[in-house]
């Protein structure tokens, strides 16, 4: 029996994806190649809503993307300003002071979010050289409010940036509406192409910013060196991840193809699904109402249930969970909708569900979860 890898990322990679993996790795500088790469650039940087935007797809992930981010716009001693939703959030604070970056931090209490006013008055007590916000922050499911964040930011002179990682191609992101400088992401979440590559889309701004320093502080992660190759990928600087630019394209394909409107409403139709499915088996969200990313839902376990216990139940029915993080770590599960996913897995996930809690002695009633999501599923 196959099992369902309905955690936050990696998420089920589609057939017709993993049959572009499996093609013969041929030259990095193959014209077919080349046509690939300028496909994936140019479907990338499409998904982030940039007409004029730089995309580069570099052999890396998520963490690479963040890092290209910060050193190209953020120089040593420099400051930045974090807003942390969680996890991921944090990782900013981290990663920038492995640089000697300067790092104020708006964090907000698990599961809630920095309201706008606090970020408001932060920016006008203080001057940064950037601004990063984490859109949903795959520790606390913490959806940010970026539309009501960006009416303070665009026109700002801080570099606006946008971790897009649980967020891009599940949950719409607007770079020219909402000005952001830099979106980056990685593919392995709701863009649900397998992991293996660093995602980031520059706006003109952002570029000049960088083209206006001689340096930064990496060599790898310096997007000028990569520039040359986005703009013809028949260039080399250092060798793509070849099958997985190509698997990458294909999966920007079939995003294009469902079209991004509709994608990001399927999204919310099933995380609605979701939610009316869990609430039926009695469990409680983690995160605020009204501030819930539907790429993925933190669910708290109820009482007496054991974490191990309850990811084993569920792997044994097919389905594989992923535990809460840091301080929610045992009493919550996390569950990832994202990507190319349909009523099918919804529905297998709330049956196995509810068999596993029935087994380990939770009262539920029978096909409650399936019957209280059916309305919305697509
Ligand atoms: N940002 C967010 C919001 C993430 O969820 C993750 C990965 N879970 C990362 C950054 C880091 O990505 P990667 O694991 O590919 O380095």
């Amino acid at each position: 029996e196959e099992t369902l890898t309905m955690i936050p990322g990696p998420t089920p990679v589609h057939p017709a994806i993993l049959g572009a993996l499996a093609r013969p790795t041929v030259s990095h500088v193959a014209p077919g190649f080349v046509a690939e790469s300028k496909e994936a650039i140019d479907g990338f940087r499409r998904l982030c809503r940039s007409e004029k935007g730089q995309a580069f797809v570099v052999a890396g992930g998520g963490t690479l993307s963040m890092e290209m981010a910060v050193v190209n716009l953020v120089a040593p001693g420099e400051k930045l300003l974090v807003v942390s939703h969680g996890y991921f959030g944090d990782r900013f604070i981290d990663l920038a002071q492995s640089f000697g970056i300067q790092v104020d931090a708006l964090k907000a209490e698990w599961g809630k979010v920095v309201p706008p006013a606090e970020l408001e008055a932060k920016l006008k007590a203080g001057s940064y050289a950037a601004v990063t916000i984490t859109h949903v922050d795959t520790s606390t499911g913490t959806l940010s409010p970026v539309a009501e964040y960006a009416k303070f930011l665009k026109g700002r002179p801080e570099m606006f940036i946008l971790d897009g990682v649980c967020a891009t191609g599940g949950v719409d992101e607007r770079m020219d509406d909402w000005g952001v400088d830099v979106i980056l992401t990685a593919p392995q979440k709701a863009i649900a192409a397998p992991p293996g590559v660093a995602l980031v889309t520059f706006s003109e701004r952002a570029l000049a910013r960088r083209q206006a320093r001689a340096s930064v502080p990496g060599y790898y992660a310096d997007i000028l060196r990569w520039l040359p190759i986005m703009q013809d990928p028949g260039k080399y600087f250092s060798t793509p991840a070849v099958n997985e630019v190509t698997a990458l394209a294909e999966a920007l394909r079939m995003i294009h193809r469902e079209g991004l409107d509709a994608r990001f409403a399927r999204h919310a139709r099933i995380a609605q699904a979701v939610r009316a499915g869990v609430a039926a088996l009695g469990l409680e969200l983690f995160t605020d109402a009204g501030n819930r990313g539907d790429t993925l839902s933190v669910i708290r376990l109820p009482e007496g249930v054991e974490d191990l216990a309850f990811r084993k139940g569920m792997a044994e029915r097919g389905i594989v969970v992923a535990g809460g993080l840091g301080p929610i770590a045992g009493k919550t599960f996390r569950l990832g909708h994202m990507g190319n996913i349909a009523a099918g897995e919804i529905t297998a996930v709330l049956k196995a569900l509810e068999e596993t809690l029935a087994s380990l002695g939770v009262k539920v009633t029978p096909g409650a979860a399936v019957a209280a999501a059916a309305p919305f599923l697509p």
